[in-house]
């Protein structure tokens, strides 16, 4: 059903509300599973867990399995053989085309509520972040940079949620840290994205909180999260 990307686009639509908690269920579940392939768990040819098996251990519905299992199936990353079980692909490399329209969609709808949340959180955060919150976000900065230069990718995605969530407790709202921390599992992974110049922008952020300049800082994480939607949106594109 989901195999022809025109009846996602069509089906979205619609459901697009009432469907969003299980939605980020299943990409949450197509994230840890790729997780697996990306850490050599699982590796090409091995057959998947069984339906049941998986929903035990992740705590899922049959239904998130399946939308799961679906979607790496679209992306090219198992190949579901019936009767016989679900198997690992040999990976295509990381073409543009295992991005399905719905994760794309979303991706660049959270990326556009974190422009609108998190502006306000780096401005806020430079007036009233701690010297120990600056030693903090320091530390998941350099975190971050130790993962672009020999870390594992799928990490990286991780990382830079950390540095963001350590700016928003730094804003001193608790409310900023509880959306942040609700929208985790939405949250873009760094995967195919060029880390180094991502860097380049959390430094500018940092800098910025750092002296205590709140029109900067807002700038700067402005600038990241608007290049991000951007090179979110390239990549889909290709
Ligand atoms: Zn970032």
């Amino acid at each position: 059903m989901q195999d022809d990307p025109s009846s996602t686009v069509t089906s979205s639509v619609e459901s697009h509300r009432e469907h969003k908690p299980q939605r980020n269920l299943a990409q949450k579940l197509v994230q840890e599973i790729l997780h697996k392939i990306d850490n050599k768990e699982w590796s090409p040819g091995d057959k998947l867990p069984k339906e049941a098996d998986i929903m035990q251990t992740h705590g899922v519905s049959r239904t998130v399995v399946r939308e799961a299992l679906q979607r790496l199936q679209a992306s090219g990353h198992v190949e579901t053989k019936h009767g016989i079980g679900t198997f690992i692909l040999q990976s295509k490399g990381q073409g543009p085309m295992d991005l399905s329209f719905d994760y794309v969609n979303d991706a660049v709808e959270i990326l556009e509520l974190r422009i609108g949340l998190e502006v306000e959180i780096a401005g806020l955060a430079a007036l009233r972040r701690s010297d120990e919150q600056l030693v903090e976000i320091r530390k998941a900065l350099d975190a971050l940079r130790a993962i672009d230069r020999n870390g594992h990718v799928s990490d990286a995605g991780l990382a830079d949620f950390n540095f963001h969530l350590l700016i928003a407790k730094s804003a001193g709202n608790h409310y900023f840290v509880d959306i942040m921390k609700h929208m985790e599992n939405s949250l873009v992974p760094r995967k195919r994205i060029d880390v180094a110049h991502v860097n380049h922008e959390h430094e500018e952020v940092y800098a910025a909180i750092e002296r205590g300049d709140s029109y900067a800082a807002r700038a700067a994480m402005r600038l990241h999260l608007t290049n991000s939607r951007e090179r979110f949106l390239k990549l889909a594109r290709k």
